[in-house]
């Protein structure tokens, strides 16, 4: 008879982390603080999940899963991070090409004077936007939340078509929260995040996971897959951070996530391609934006290398879907999960939520402050 696959040996860990991204390393770090001996498998060749950086072809830091920008306004988040890597100061700034030129997004003092040949101060850009939005209270989508805040000829030039290509939806058909991750200014602030933290790992993001994961309670076997079947060493926790709807096999169908293609390049004759780290295209091209990495990381070279983002229904499960059919299916997965006492759920995809790499550290450090009380307790 044909042995059940097996991807440990009989060594007995307290812990299995599937995933090696930030909710897993994380998970596995605490963990192994805490005198647990740690099991990490990832099915990619490499730890960090879609934060992992590299260097490519000729030399320059690059994030192959798309352009990562820490931020977080959680002091303790920042602080705990700072246990593994030295930052860099960086705010991210991004511009969108409307009708063949450049604007800063989100929408500001400066992009409603250039767009609409204007010279308005704060006051003005108020009154302005007053007179164009349109109620549509409560905000349930995203088109409610863009019209509410810029009216409908903003929405067509800035957010509409750049929604149609990310999600393969309309406005209408998403979530609020997600068109809400984008604010409105009156002022000339031009960063895309006014998070107190806003900082890149000095030495990358994979440097910083290298480091979480060096401690002598934790293996890390990357190119390892986690199937539900495989035999296991006994243990007390598995910490699942993978997709949720593929833990149960699709047993109640498929969750959907939003894929992209990268497409990588690098101009070895062009200094800079491009005046901020990454500049949206709303209504031109397949592609949603090109981010060029020198400026988040700060390096310099004669060359430059940059990622174009291609939008896919099919790859690597990127993002979560926000709408209410698919939170309705998440539920019914998470209380599948929630029958099974010994397993968590933790990360972007284990949970179903468009969570920021800030978000999903915090909600590693919850799930790790619970299961260590919950060990206390029993002790106590
Ligand atoms: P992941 O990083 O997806 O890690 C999950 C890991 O589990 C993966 O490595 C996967 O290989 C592994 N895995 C899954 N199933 C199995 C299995 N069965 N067996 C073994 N291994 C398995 N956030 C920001 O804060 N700022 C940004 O600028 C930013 N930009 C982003 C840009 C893009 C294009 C994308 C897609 C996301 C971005 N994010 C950003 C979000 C950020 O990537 C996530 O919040 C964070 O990386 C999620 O971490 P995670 O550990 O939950 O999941
Ligand atoms: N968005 C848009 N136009 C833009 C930037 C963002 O319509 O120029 C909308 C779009 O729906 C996008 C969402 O706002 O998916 C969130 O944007 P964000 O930049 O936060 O996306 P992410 O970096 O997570 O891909």
């Amino acid at each position: 008879m044909m042995s059940k696959p097996s991807i440990l040996d009989a060594r007995a860990f307290d812990a299995l982390v599937v995933g090696a991204g930030f909710a897993g390393s994380v998970c596995a770090r605490e963990l192994a603080d805490a005198g647990w001996r740690v099991l990490v498998v990832d099915a990619r060749p490499h730890i960090g999940g879609n934060a992992f950086d590299t260097r490519d072809a000729a030399g320059l830091l690059i994030h192959p899963y798309g352009p990562h920008i820490f931020h977080t306004n959680g002091k303790r988040i920042f602080e705990y991070l700072s246990r593994f890597t030295h930052w860099r100061f960086y705010e991210h700034r991004v511009l969108a090409q409307v009708d063949g030129a450049l604007y800063p997004i989100p929408i500001n003092r400066t992009t409603i004077n250039r767009l609409y040949g204007l010279n308005l101060d704060e006051a003005g850009v108020e009154a302005f936007l007053a007179a164009r939005r349109t109620q549509r209270l409560p905000a349930r989508t995203s088109e409610d939340v863009v019209l509410n805040s810029v009216g409908h000829d903003l929405c067509e030039k800035f957010f509409r078509g750049y929604t149609r290509k990310q999600w393969g939806l309309d406005l209408s058909e998403l979530a609020a929260g997600v068109a809400a991750r984008i604010p409105t200014r009156c002022n000339d602030d031009d960063r895309y995040f006014t998070d107190d933290f806003q900082f890149m790992p000095a030495e990358g993001y994979t440097r910083m996971f290298e480091r979480m994961l060096d401690h002598p309670n934790i293996e890390v076997r990357t190119g390892v897959r986690f199937q539900r079947d495989h035999t296991l060493p006994p243990r007390r926790k598995t910490i699942y951070t993978g997709p949720i709807d593929a833990y149960f096999d699709y047993c109640y169908g498929k969750l959907p996530y939003r894929s992209l293609r990268f497409e990588h390049e690098h101009l070895p004759d062009v200094e800079t391609f491009q005046p901020t780290g990454t500049v949206n295209y709303p209504n031109d091209h397949a592609y949603t934006r090109i981010t060029e990495f020198k400026h988040l990381t700060g390096e310099r070279a004669p060359g430059t290398s940059i990622v174009r983002e291609y939008p896919s229904a099919e790859g690597d499960p990127f993002y979560p879907i926000p709408r209410p059919e698919n939170e309705a299916l998440y539920q019914r997965y998470k209380a599948l999960a929630e029958q099974l006492p010994d397993v968590c759920f933790v990360g972007r995809l284990a949970q179903y939520r468009y969570y920021n790499m800030d978000q999903v550290v915090g909600a590693a450090l919850a799930l790790c402050n619970r299961l260590l009380d919950r060990q206390r307790e029993h002790t106590a």
